[in-house]
């Protein structure tokens, strides 16, 4: 019988599984059992469906045998089983999502991997040295055996097997210094486990289970007998009564189902009745999963009709702004041959979309209001995409998603909301000011901040990209429109200021014409500033496009550029000045220089590129040493 060998990619996975050092090797009977369940899963909704299928849903079972003699752990449905072809398929290669994986090796790792993979069938292979897997599928007439000691390969050859199913037979290994195997020989240390991670499946899990009872007609002497037993409660958690399951129940379910390590930082559950009835049970997560901000990324909640699966993710109800979240919605009311196209038009559907939206953003309303932390620690990891959702679609979420928003504050030190921001304005303040940069530190650095600070004006920093296009789809707060301070429109002078500087920019006019004629078309203007304190020059924008959308246009990968309308403004008080005036009365090639200098200078402290930095390190070096 000749060997195959396993595709790379699983190769790997099972040389991870046989060598795990990961500690809890017990999920393989939840993975293994919830294999049998989706088996069982696909022959239901066939016989649901398709009316040559005739089945009724009392006659699925998962059954577990445990022989201590052969340390063997069986477990057999009557699901759809597979033929030969689909063995090797199913079995002999590992889901795609793996593939991503193997980039980077490290076996340390193995941990998150399960946790996100959910590697499933392999994960047997923690445990176990050989594995046979028997299965007939439904409606052919020849049964195969799969058998495997690991990462050497598998055989599949034909056999014998009455009922159509599955039956995985997994040896287990011998007990080590680490790990006692025997224990998953224990009725015992088994019905724990189902228990502890498979209650909730919907067909019955089966067990033996030896009892003592006394022999008819004596009074001291007992006889064994095996009842087969049911184990689970088959009762989905989400439909369970939430007086009836604690909150740790609900957490692992969470971290088995949708693969996470951590506990979700949320839990909803709801039961709706009227206009359209359904089971909620929905997840925040306390982090982003691995792929979350990538295009791979799909959004959706699993979406059951009386509890069997119509569809894994379903997009239609859930809206992108909040992709982060998981769940469960269970309902009467969908039927089960829904298919996509018409999912999209489905009045349920869309009912329950509404009501799920409502529902996480009165929970997210609530954490914010009630704990104030476990909102930062939300917002830090998913606030990017309330942000994009503001911004999307020309901004019509934006009343959804105002007062869920958060940034940096420059007076108090840490995220404050809009509304935080407003009530906190200054009697004749009008605006809401912000500054955009890279990080705090670097905004807080900015020549135009200082002065505004000093004000003791208020400003909100933004450091993510999204940040200013959202507020620019938001246009106003309460009323008050948002002003970038690198902007000409900032108006913080009194009408006396004004005219004084007017007047200087017009006596100034000659030296700045030449300083102009040297940047070219670099700047669109030079002039004297009131917004600096103790800096020499910074750069603003005038109209549409700020400074820090152009970097970000820029940086996409599209034919699209733009260009920000900047200005060089110059600290009117600053000693530099005298030196400028200086230079345009006496060395106008030498005003060339330093306009030049400044301008670098200025597009520098904005973090822009200079397209000329060997002439400009030279004219440095020029002037300071005086040559
Ligand atoms: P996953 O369940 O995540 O797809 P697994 O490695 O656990 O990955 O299983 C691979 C595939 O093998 C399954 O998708 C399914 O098609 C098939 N399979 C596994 N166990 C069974 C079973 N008991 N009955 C029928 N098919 C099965």
């Amino acid at each position: 019988m000749k060997k195959k060998q396993f595709k790379a990619e699983s190769k790997k996975l099972l040389d991870l599984m046989i060598n795990s050092i990961y500690s809890n090797k017990e999920i393989f009977l939840r993975e293994l059992i919830s294999n049998a369940s989706d088996a069982i899963d696909k022959l239901y909704y066939r016989s649901l469906t398709d009316r040559k299928v005739k089945l009724d849903k009392e006659d699925f079972f998962i059954k577990i045998d445990l022989d201590k003699e052969n340390r063997t752990l069986t477990i057999t449905d009557n699901g759809c089983g597979m033929n030969n072809l689909e063995l090797e398929e199913n079995l002999g290669t590992i889901a795609q999502s793996g593939t991503l994986l193997f980039r980077e090796e490290n076996k340390k790792k193995d941990m998150e991997i399960i946790g996100q993979f959910g590697v499933g069938f392999y994960s047997a292979f923690m445990v176990s040295d050989k594995i046979k897997v028997i299965s007939k599928k439904y409606g052919e007439e020849k049964a195969y055996i799969w058998e495997s000691e690991g990462a050497s390969g598998y055989t599949i050859e034909e056999c014998q097997k009455e009922q159509y199913g599955t039956s995985v037979i997994v040896h287990l290994k011998n007990d080590d210094e680490n790990e006692e195997y025997s224990k998953y020989l224990d009725t015992f240390t088994i019905e724990g486990l189902v228990k502890k991670y498979s209650d909730y499946i919907k067909y019955p899990i089966k067990i033996d289970i030896e009892h003592k009872d006394l022999k008819e007609g004596s009074k001291d002497e007992y006889e064994t007998h095996i009842h087969e037993e049911t184990i689970n409660s088959m009762i989905p958690l989400w439909k369970k009564d939430k007086k009836e399951v604690n909150d740790e129940e609900y957490e692992r379910f969470y971290m088995d189902k949708f693969y996470d390590y951590e506990k979700p930082l949320r839990i909803i559950n709801s039961k709706v009745e009227g206009q359209c009835s359904y089971n909620a049970l929905l997840f925040i997560p306390s982090k982003a999963p691995f792929d979350f901000y990538t295009k791979d990324y799909e959004k959706g909640l699993e979406l059951y009709s009386n509890g069997v699966l119509i569809m894994e993710k379903c997009g239609e109800l859930l809206p992108d702004y909040f992709s982060f979240v998981k769940g469960i919605i269970d309902t009467p009311d969908v039927s089960l041959n829904i298919s996509r196209e018409i999912l999209q038009q489905n009045r349920q559907v869309s009912i329950i979309a509404k009501n799920v939206e409502t529902k996480i953003r009165k929970e997210l309303e609530n954490m914010l209001s009630e704990s104030r932390e476990e909102y930062e620690k939300f917002f830090k990891i998913f606030g990017m995409q309330l942000k994009f959702g503001i911004y999307n679609g020309y901004g019509v979420n934006k009343d959804t998603l105002k007062d869920l928003i958060m940034f940096y504050s420059s007076t108090e030190k840490k995220l404050v909301t809009l509304k935080e921001y407003v009530s906190r304005m200054k009697e004749n303040q009008e605006k809401i000011y912000y500054a955009c940069g890279e990080t705090v530190d670097k905004i807080d650095l900015l020549p135009q901040v200082e002065a505004i600070k000093d004000k003791g004006i208020e400003i909100l920093y933004l450091t993510e990209y999204v940040d200013e296009f959202a507020l620019q789809v938001l246009m106003e707060y309460d009323k008050k429109q948002f002003v970038n301070i690198s902007s000409e429109n900032i108006d913080l002078e009194t009408e006396e200021e004004k005219e004084e500087l007017k007047k200087n920019n017009e006596d100034n006019k000659e030296m700045f014409s030449i300083m102009k004629d040297t940047l070219k078309d670099q700047v669109k203007d030079i002039r004297f500033t009131k917004r600096l304190k103790n800096h020499p020059v910074c750069l603003t924008s005038e109209g549409q496009v700020s400074i820090e959308m152009e970097k970000v246009i820029n940086a996409m990968p599209t034919d699209e550029k733009v260009k920000a309308d900047t200005i060089l403004e110059i600290n009117e008080k600053h000693p530099i000045v005298d030196k400028l005036k200086e230079l345009y009365n006496n060395d106008k090639d030498e005003l060339k220089k330093y306009t030049k200098i400044l301008y670098s200078q200025a597009r520098l402290i904005e973090g822009l590129p200079i397209d000329n930095p060997t002439e400009i390190s030279n004219l440095i070096c020029e002037i300071i040493s005086g040559k």
